[in-house]
């Protein structure tokens, strides 16, 4: 199914053809149309104006030929932005003036009359913006949101979000999922940010939660016997303002009773075939690539790589270790390694881009970037004068390093060299224009349980605390955590993760030991996530399921980087909206109510 062959508005009391669909079928008919005044041309004697609607444009035409003395009067009058009803005929155009870049090129509406249903005042930015012209800043954009949205970029990329939630509805619900909403003034929820709360002006001085997700709803729906959920979601998080984050945004939820990965897999899968069909027009090879964790770590020191980017982590310690190239020897023997990658033809990079590659690896925590250049005279580098004769052949061998090639390495533990390497392969990946095009997908699965707080070396969850561990004893896992791994998997699109979730701990001792883990006592186990636990002790089947980025995936299903682009009304990057003023000051009675006083 195109575009074009899905739902479209049709006539209704004020016109009887949408604007962008007036048609050469329509020629000769005596027809109403409304919209807004887009574009005016005045050719002496004869005016041409577009009028715009959600479907397109239609040209107008206005002359003294057809067009009644008092119309073309009024038509002096018109500001662009103007609501209109227009009656007129429709009239093939001279061949000369055909424009097939117009979906409505071959006709013209010959105006008997028209009604200004509404006037606009001055524009404060542009909704024509002419094609060479640079939109207004953002800031403008986001303050006159609605003169923004008018603009086809705009309503096409609100359409195609909407075509692909509708996708994602019907590929679920034709897989048996049931959608349920849940409550959006709830307890705080565990996705490890800052919640919002909501103060209950009923009992004064308790709080509610927006939710950070429906992650405990989803799974208590599996125990009430649902078996198949889903939601097209919003989740409030308040997070530190980062530049494509929102504090509201949408996910679509989902589910599953008595499954393992690979049904959850499946039906991600089915869904997301589908939304990419009916919403870009793009078959997705099925079923989609998998690597696990430790892989992807290994062979891109990320787990979300960017597969479009063919240059896969290699080991070199073993070829520099051994020839007095000390920093290859300390690293092996402090247990770390010599990793990087090669750059097919690089070795025309510069010593200052390198220099700098040098300062990247080290703003990423690692002690900064090697290179090493093999040409027809030899190697150069630092590791160079290590690599005269045999040694230099033998890492050309079992590095397939050709004449032209750069290889950029980064020493260490691979704790701290894999930031730098993702970093650098990413920055020399496009640098060198080795991105491929389209859409490189992967599951990454079987991530540890638990991840290192940077700051206070404790123990927090990888993915969210009701994942299933690869640990079965509840003693065994809180005595040595970091050991354990878990059923959590994510799906990385292009290096971003787009979807993730987990097979969830159904077994209330390992649950009680994973937040115990997290430094939770009992007590506070028992009032955050009781009535979880409560429902596990009357049956509760296996589970699992996902949310994946709603409005990150249709952002890459339009084309853009920023996920503002295909919200209607998003905030700035500084969590304000700027059109309706958000958040504002409340005074101090209405606090009072809340039981609340300002410090
Ligand atoms: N609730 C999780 C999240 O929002 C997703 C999941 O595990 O299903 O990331």
């Amino acid at each position: 199914m195109s575009e074009s062959e899905t739902g479209l508005p049709g006539p209704t009391a004020w016109r009887d053809v949408p604007c962008g669909l007036v048609g050469e079928q329509h020629a000769g008919r005596r027809i109403r149309v409304a919209g807004w005044v887009h574009r005016r041309r005045d050719l002496g004697g004869v005016v041409f104006l577009h009028l715009r609607d959600r479907t397109g444009l239609l040209q107008l035409a206005f002359s003294p030929d057809w067009t009644p003395a008092p119309v073309m009067d009024a038509l002096a009058g018109l500001n662009p932005e103007d609501v209109l009803a227009v009656e007129g005929s429709v009239e093939l155009r001279p061949e000369q003036a055909v424009n097939p870049e117009m979906s409505t090129g071959g006709v013209e509406l010959r105006v008997r009359g028209f009604e200004r249903l509404s006037e606009s005042a001055a524009l404060p930015i542009l909704v024509a913006v002419p094609p060479e012209e640079e939109l207004p800043s953002e800031e403008l954009r986001l303050r006159h949101r609605v003169l923004d949205l008018r603009r086809p970029e705009m309503q096409r990329n609100l359409r195609i979000r909407h075509l692909a939630a509708n996708a994602a509805r019907q590929a679920l619900s034709d897989d048996g999922f049931l959608e349920i909403e849940t409550p959006f003034l709830t307890r705080r929820t565990p996705e490890g940010a800052r919640d919002y709360l909501v103060p209950s002006r009923i009992h004064a001085g308790e709080f509610y939660a927006l939710p950070q997700s429906p992650q405990l709803y989803k799974q208590m729906l599996m125990v009430a016997g649902f078996d198949r959920y889903f939601q097209i979601a919003r989740c409030l998080r308040d997070e530190d303002l980062r530049a494509d984050r929102q504090p509201e945004f949408t996910q679509i939820d989902v589910e599953m009773a008595f499954v393992n990965e690979d049904d959850v897999f499946a039906a991600a899968e089915r869904m997301l075939s589908r939304i990419l069909r009916e919403a870009a027009g793009i078959e997705l090879e099925l079923p989609l690539p998998r690597m696990t964790h430790r892989e992807a770590l290994d062979q891109y020191g990320t787990d979300k790589p960017d597969l479009r980017i063919p240059w896969v982590l290699e080991d070199f310690t073993e070829a520099l270790s051994g020839l007095g190239f000390g920093i290859a020897d300390g690293a092996r023997e402090a247990g770390g390694r010599v990793r990087g990658f090669r750059v097919p033809g690089g070795s025309y990079v510069s010593r200052s881009r390198l220099d700098a590659a040098n300062e990247a690896a080290r703003a990423h925590g690692a002690r900064g970037a090697l290179w090493l250049k093999r040409s027809a005279d030899g190697w150069a580098g630092p590791p160079a004068r290590f690599l005269e004769g045999a040694a230099g052949d033998r890492i050309a061998g079992s590095h397939s390093i050709e004449s032209g090639d750069l290889v950029l390495l980064v020493a260490g533990p691979d704790t701290e060299t894999a930031p730098a390497l993702d970093a650098l392969r990413r920055q020399f990946g496009k640098e060198a224009g080795a991105v491929g095009e389209g859409f490189r997908w992967t599951w990454v699965t079987d991530f540890p349980l638990f991840e290192r707080d940077v700051e206070s070396g404790q123990p927090v969850a990888s993915h969210h605390p009701f994942t299933m561990p690869d640990e079965s004893d509840p003693e065994a896992l809180v005595a040595d955590p970091f050991s354990v791994g878990s059923r959590a998997y994510d799906l990385v699109l292009n290096g971003t993760e787009l979807c993730s979730g987990s097979i969830r701990c159904h077994v209330p001792e390992l649950q009680t030991a994973i937040l115990r883990v997290l430094g939770m006592s009992e007590t506070e186990i028992e009032s955050r996530f009781g009535f979880l636990l409560e429902s596990f002790r009357y049956g509760v089947p296996p589970h699992g399921g996902f949310a994946m980025g709603f409005d990150r995936l249709v952002a890459m299903l339009v084309g853009t980087n920023s996920i503002r682009e295909v919200i209607a009304f998003p905030k700035t990057t500084a969590a304000r909206g700027l059109l309706e003023g958000a958040p504002s000051p409340v005074a101090a009675d209405e606090l009072a109510e809340l039981g609340l006083g300002l410090r």
